[in-house]
């Protein structure tokens, strides 16, 4: 009921996602999300549509990356605006691709891009802070780092592995963040991703995509004030059988009614 939650986010849609990250994940039965820049999408370094279809396959997500990653939104114009946060969503939906969220290129925003991404996705990620409470800011998820866990770094790995554990009891989000994949090419840092899934795995905190992240986070919520209303509904119970001992040895139902009816109001203003 308590527990947290984990999703690995890995940014630009690099080819190192197929031949690299998706072996450490397989073993592991982990899904991941990659963030896909559309125009980089078959371009040297970068995945192609099949590559990413077969991510796809596996239950991994794709979020849009923007269009072209040249600039941080903060600093365009409303076009250049909607050519990143709409268009880059269109042109992957005609290669099959499907967006529900995004991630913020080089982490920049501003209320205008946060406006234009909430008509178009259910949620856009950013760059830096720590774990995400349940009750987090949709248009500005905070992602923490995972790509520089060298298994030699034992400060490092110590770090991650306390933050986790607080995951056991507390409902919190990490999203972390693989950027750049090329950084997964040294055997040191794999290995410490392989390392810390171990880890995650062995304290069952779940590893999800961002899109079963928000539906776990909104059911749970929904049923954290259905279990409000419970306690209220037992407070009410317990406030009506107080009323009515208060009341008995005056005698009459009417009586009794008016007890309850004062100690509601009293209730009220507590
Ligand atoms: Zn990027």
């Amino acid at each position: 009921m308590h527990q947290g939650l984990i999703s690995i986010v890995a940014d630009d849609g690099r080819i190192e996602d197929y031949t690299i990250l998706m072996s450490l994940l397989k073993p592991h039965s982990i899904r991941a999300n990659c963030a896909i820049v559309s125009d980089w999408v078959g371009q040297p370094g970068y995945m192609d549509i099949s590559q990413i279809c077969d991510l796809t396959s596996l239950g991994w997500e794709m979020l849009s990356h923007s269009k072209t990653h040249s600039a941080p939104l903060h600093t365009l114009s409303s076009d250049r605006l909607y050519d990143e946060i709409v268009v880059s969503k269109q042109a992957l939906g005609d290669m099959g691709i499907t967006t529900n969220n995004f991630c913020y290129p080089w982490g920049g925003r501003n209320f205008a891009a946060k406006r234009l991404i909430s008509k178009h996705y259910n949620c856009a990620i950013r760059v830096g802070g720590g774990p995400n409470s349940f009750y987090y800011d949709r248009f500005a998820v905070n992602r923490c780092v995972m790509d520089n866990v060298d298994i030699n770094n034992k400060e490092r790995i110590d770090f991650c592995k306390k933050q986790i554990l607080t995951l056991v009891d507390k409902p919190l989000w990490i999203v972390y963040m693989v950027h750049p994949a090329e950084s997964l090419k040294s055997k040191d840092i794999a290995n410490g991703i392989s390392n810390l899934l171990e880890y995650i795995a062995d304290c069952g905190i779940p590893i999800v995509t961002i899109s079963e992240a928000i539906d776990i986070i909104a059911k749970r919520r929904t049923l954290n004030n259905l279990i409000d209303l419970r306690v209220l509904q037992a407070r009410t119970n317990e406030l009506v059988k107080d009323a009515i001992v208060a009341a008995i040895p005056k005698g009459s139902i009417r009586h009794i009614q008016q007890q309850i009816k004062h100690m509601t109001m009293m209730k009220r203003y507590k």
